[in-house]
């Protein structure tokens, strides 16, 4: 896939001076037409549902327009809840499948009446401690351990991995939430990250079908849905090929046919929690190059940060980068696209061959759109950026203001020193 920004650079030039760089902005039409073919892909399965992972991209104007298409919220602490709760969702379109969970997260999940997706056995107790009284449906996180393979290649370690319950004890827990009264029942897994292939899902979907068969036989219960979670993934790089959703939504139709369907299990609904593949391409961080530095090195040195984008420097991870105007001119240059931290990890791109960058340069920093902004912290005192959207009609709104340093000391409110900051 090549990598063409959704936005041109003269409407960028006409949305600068309204809002100044940096910020994240997000393509309503991709958001749209992508939910749309995912909605399709898995048309065949009656119950179908995508719980938006609200953790990738936690602002309610893009979940509505998710919701718009049939999405409901997969969440994973207080605040999404609230989040959730105040867009207006509640009960199933809830789906809460946290880890290590605070009485209080579970206490707040069971009042939205939320499908509660419990990561260990031992919550079990927990939440019945809690709660009193489970509620009619409940699910289970499963990681099988070992390593997760598709024909011969390691896709990941779920062996290593802190979620979920063993094979033996997502038996046992069954066996106890239907003896306390639980009625319907659900399995989780998420046993690998980013899979650019489209035998994630089906691999997965079988492995957990065959699950399904087996608990249903030796545990009784019924098996109402099952959450093949996030993990589809997105090529960020250019030239790797993208993932088809229709070969997706048709390789866990097989599996479906082949393994539910002759155990009478036709009525399994299948639910997905998928964040990244949702809205990565759908958003860009947009930023100004400020600064060129000829040491040891060639370095641009940009508005935007690690703050606005941890993940090259948390994972390595590669985010292609546009540099607007000059698509068309030769690669000829060698730069660390950098930002203002000091940390030497705050590098948007290592040695990263560019047409010459010019100061004022608009830099366009693709696949963001997913644990982009989410993922920012507030290192060295640096603000979170405004999030814009880009509408189907063209107009841009402004869908998340910038931080400005009032916010930053804003937990300091009521204190001596809190009255002597000059804003
Ligand atoms: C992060 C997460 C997701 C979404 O993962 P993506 O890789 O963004 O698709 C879904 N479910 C759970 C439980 C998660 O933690």
């Amino acid at each position: 896939m090549s990598k063409t920004p959704f936005v041109t650079k003269e409407k960028l030039e006409e949305i600068v001076k309204t809002y100044p760089t940096p910020f994240h902005i997000y393509d309503e039409k991709g958001i749209r037409e992508n939910a749309k073919a995912l909605k399709e892909a898995f048309s065949w399965n009656k119950g179908f549902k995508e719980y938006f992972a609200v953790k990738a991209t936690p602002n309610p104007y893009i979940i509505d327009i998710l919701r718009e298409v049939g999405c409901g919220c997969d969440c994973s602490s207080m605040t999404e809840l609230m989040l959730s709760e105040a867009m207006g969702l509640s009960g199933e379109d809830i789906m809460f499948s946290s880890n290590e969970t605070p009485a209080e997260e579970y206490a707040y999940a069971y009042k939205l009446g939320a499908i509660i997706n419990l990561d260990d056995i031992t919550h079990i107790e927990f939440l019945e401690n809690i709660v009193g009284t489970l509620p009619e449906t409940m699910s289970c996180r499963y990681n099988p351990g070992g390593v997760f393979k598709i024909s011969n290649s390691i896709m990941d370690n779920p062996g290593d991995a802190k979620y979920g319950m063993t094979t033996e004890q997502i038996f046992d827990a069954y066996r106890m939430l239907k003896e306390k009264g639980v009625k319907h029942f659900g399995i989780h897994s998420f046993l690998a990250s980013n899979t650019v292939t489209n035998d994630y899902y089906p691999t997965l979907a079988k492995q957990l079908f065959e699950l399904a068969v087996e608990l249903k036989e030796k545990t009784g219960a019924h098996i109402s849905f099952i959450n093949l979670s996030g993990g589809v993934g997105v090529p960020y790089k250019p030239g790797q090929a993208s993932n088809d959703i229709y070969a997706i939504g048709e390789g866990v139709r097989k599996a479906y046919e082949e393994v539910l369907v002759p155990a009478g299990m036709d009525d399994v609904a299948i639910y997905t929690e998928l964040g990244r593949f949702m809205l990565a391409p759908y958003g860009h961080l947009v930023t100004t190059a400020i600064h060129e530095k000829h040491t040891h090195k060639e370095y641009i040195g940009c508005d935007a940060c690690a703050v606005n984008l941890m993940r090259p420097a948390m994972y390595g991870a590669y985010h292609h980068i546009t540099v607007m105007g000059k698509e068309n001119e030769p690669c000829d240059h060698v730069y660390d696209v950098v930002g203002s931290l000091c940390e030497n990890n705050d590098k948007f791109a290592i040695d990263r061959e560019l047409p010459k960058i010019d100061k004022g340069d608009l830099l366009v920093i693709h696949d963001t759109g997913a644990h982009g902004f989410a993922m920012g912290y507030s290192y060295n005192g640096k603000l979170k950026s405004a999030e814009l959207l880009l509408k189907e009609n063209g107009d841009v709104q402004l869908i998340r203001r910038a931080e400005t340093p009032k916010d930053y000391f804003a937990t300091f409110d009521g204190t001596d020193f809190y009255s002597k900051l000059k804003f």
